[in-house]
């Protein structure tokens, strides 16, 4: 998915002077693991409680036991943004904010809204999503807010 130039020296890019590994810029970076944390606070309130561990939003395995019941249909988009925030944000020595990344997966959704209207599978999608555009929508900013209205008129939500 990422294409990472060989870098000259094995530091991280972020400038915390850590060894840049590919685990630390995904994941252990102290500049990175505010988004992580952001992501957590977001599913645990869609009532989705996860150990607060790599495997599962990089690699997208998950623990065999879970005290919650986890949509993969709903945790897998906002894993696939927040990793699209980080690349976008891969060599800059800032912290992705969360305003960056709640945006991502709008597009994500209209994407699945589309197919999941060609395959007739319209109402359990939507019902799922309408809760976590009701969570987004209370963290992001007002400038943002009005844009993501537009989808849900478009919707018809
Ligand atoms: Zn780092």
């Amino acid at each position: 998915m990422v294409v990472i130039n060989k870098s000259t020296h094995d530091k991280c890019w972020r400038g915390c002077r850590e060894k840049g590994t590919l685990e630390h810029c995904w994941w252990e970076c102290r500049l990175v693991q505010p988004l992580w944390r952001t992501v957590w606070s977001f599913l645990k309130k869609l009532k989705m409680e996860l150990p607060f561990d790599p495997l599962i939003p990089l690699l997208g395995i998950y623990p065999q036991k879970i005290e919650t019941p986890i949509r993969k249909d709903i945790c897998t988009p906002i894993f696939i943004a927040a990793q699209f925030t980080i690349v976008k944000i891969w060599k800059q020595p800032k912290c992705p904010s969360a305003d960056e990344w709640t945006k991502k997966p709008w597009y994500i959704y209209m994407m699945e809204y589309y197919a999941a209207v060609k395959k007739k599978e319209l109402l359990p999608f939507v019902t799922a999503w309408i809760d976590l555009e009701r969570i987004m929508l209370s963290e992001i900013s007002q400038s943002e807010k009005d844009k993501y209205h537009m989808i849900s008129l478009i919707c018809g939500l």
